[in-house]
């Protein structure tokens, strides 16, 4: 192979980790040798002990650090706690789902605070380490969501071309340093944010699970099927490897064509 892709001796930080994508991404950067600091905002036996499990069946080290990326010190912290960080993978992110009139402003502003505002403080902790190092990239989870809109998620879809502008302005901050930026724009994953959308959607438009999956949710992919957390994780660890090392400012959809229609 003419590019390097082995990430032994980095340490990945994946925000809101301990399921779906998140996982899915520390998994596969394991694999490709990192040590990974996993991370929600629960503190459970189960959360230590999948830091443990990767640690385990991949050889390298794996850590889980408990912050609530809902609150900017708590960001900060959990970058500072890890001590090191040469890939920050910004994930962590919730949904509601509700009509403009009818979206709860908490709802609002905890979707602003988790799923934007958290990769500007984790970014603002981390920079200075890859400065540091000499080597960095910041992966932010953004969304097919972050290109385009759907009706009913206003938070969300604003969250997510925040992500995504963000992204840019990273890339430029860093673009004569050995360090990239760039956002992961996922279509549909069946994870437990998406499952936790099929009784709303399923109210919103009176119809059974299978018809939001058909109808609703996989309507916009065209290749009709659910993309993966591995093939997540594989995104991320090629934006990892040298051949990406020109790759900055931009976005990666890994939506079956749904951005191409
Ligand atoms: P998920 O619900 O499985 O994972 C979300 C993760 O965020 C969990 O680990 C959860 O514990 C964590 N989290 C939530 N609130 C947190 C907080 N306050 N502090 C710390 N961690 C917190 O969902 P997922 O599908 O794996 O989503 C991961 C990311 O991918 C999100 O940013 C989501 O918007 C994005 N995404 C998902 C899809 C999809 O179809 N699943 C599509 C596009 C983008």
């Amino acid at each position: 192979m003419a590019f390097e892709i082995s990430l032994t001796g980095k340490t990945a930080v994946v925000t809101g980790s301990n399921s779906g994508i998140g996982l899915g991404i520390a998994w596969e950067l394991a694999r490709a040798g990192a040590n990974v600091v996993l991370n929600s905002f629960t503190d459970s036996e189960d959360d230590h002990a999948l830091a443990q499990q990767i640690a385990d069946e991949t050889g390298t080290k794996a850590r889980y650090i408990q912050a609530d990326m809902s609150k900017g010190e708590q960001c900060r912290r959990l970058i500072e706690e890890a001590g090191v960080c040469d890939i920050l993978v910004n994930n962590a992110g919730i949904q509601h789902v509700a009509s403009i009139p009818e979206f709860p402003a908490e709802k609002w502003d905890a979707i602003i605070a988790i799923n934007l505002s958290s990769a500007f403080h984790t970014s603002a902790a981390a920079l200075p380490m890859m400065r540091k190092a000499g080597w960095g990239r910041v992966i932010n989870i953004a969304s097919a969501h972050g290109l385009t809109a759907s009706p009913y998620k206003s938070a969300y879809i604003a969250a997510k071309h925040g992500i995504v502008g963000l992204t840019k302005t990273t890339a430029l901050e860093t673009a004569k340093e050995p360090i990239t930026a760039n956002a992961i724009c996922p279509g549909y994953v069946l994870t437990p944010i998406v499952e936790k959308q099929i009784p709303d959607t399923m109210k919103e438009y009176d119809m059974s699970r299978e018809e939001v999956i058909e109808n609703v949710m996989l309507t916009r992919q065209p290749s009709k099927e659910f993309a993966t957390v591995e093939q997540m994780g594989g995104t991320a660890t090629f934006l990892c490897s040298s051949a990406a090392a020109q790759i900055t400012g931009t976005t990666i959809s890994v939506d079956g064509g749904w951005t191409a229609l």
